[in-house]
């Protein structure tokens, strides 16, 4: 697990704290201002920014794309207006080594529908419904120091069938008032990159003041900015004439 100093982009979509007085109240400072808070309180010394949709090139440009080493991702209802070519630039920069951290209704953000190749779509419901968090693989970097089972009082219910490839290490799986249940911790391997989804955080609900939640996000940035080693690109293909691995 690398120690502190990471360069971590906040990018938060930041549409309803500016239209909703609820979610404003609950989020003073936005999404990205308590996800801040949670990294500050965790992981000290990381270098954070923010970036927002409405920031130029949509707040995912080349220049701080190249200077991240995680990326967060909170967005919900103007993410269809993310440009594709700058959900493409972020799909690169993860597999080139970036690590991009999912937030809630971020499965349904462009890089990381990209990342998985599937459509990621799960049942919901918004119904006040208690979160309980089990940790299935407790000895996991995602899980340390985290409340087992981490129990939400109130969050948006998601549930299976989620439409996400088999996670290459599943952490998490959340239980719901209904009795619904869901992969909600999830890490996958992309090239030389790692990509987290957690399902908590609901905007209505101030669940990213809960200190669980918070460390949960902490260690999921940790663990995605570990390197998977330089990979070759995947993508480019290479004339090779009879016996060019022997010349
Ligand atoms: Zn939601």
């Amino acid at each position: 697990m690398p120690g502190p100093g990471l360069r971590v982009t906040i990018w938060n979509e930041h549409v309803h704290e500016r239209e909703d007085a609820h979610v404003a109240g609950l989020y003073p400072d936005g999404i990205h201002g308590a996800l801040a808070a949670a990294l500050a309180q965790h992981r000290p010394g990381d270098e954070v920014s923010f970036s927002t949709l409405a920031d130029p090139d949509q707040g995912l440009g080349d220049d701080r794309l190249d200077a991240t080493d995680v990326l967060v991702w909170w967005g919900h209802m103007a993410q269809e207006q993310v440009a594709d070519e700058r959900a493409e630039r972020v799909r690169r920069r993860v597999l080139d080594g970036m690590g991009l951290v999912v937030l809630h209704s971020g499965h349904l953000a462009k890089p990381f529908t990209l990342l998985m190749g599937t459509a990621c779509m799960l049942r919901w419901r918004e119904g006040d419904d208690r979160c309980v968090m089990w940790a299935v693989d407790p000895g996991h970097p995602l899980a340390a120091g985290v409340p087992n089972p981490l129990i939400i009082p109130a969050d948006e219910m998601y549930c299976e069938p989620f439409g996400i490839p088999a996670p290459d290490e599943l952490v998490f799986v959340s239980s719901y008032s209904g009795g619904e249940v869901l992969r909600s911790g999830c890490c996958f391997r992309r090239g030389s990159g790692r990509v987290v989804y957690l399902s908590p955080g609901h905007e209505t609900y101030p669940v990213y003041h809960q200190d669980g939640v918070r460390r949960l996000i902490a260690n999921a940035v940790g663990w995605g900015a570990a390197p998977e080693g330089t990979r070759p690109p995947l993508d480019d293909a290479v004339w090779s004439p009879p016996g060019w691995y022997e010349a």
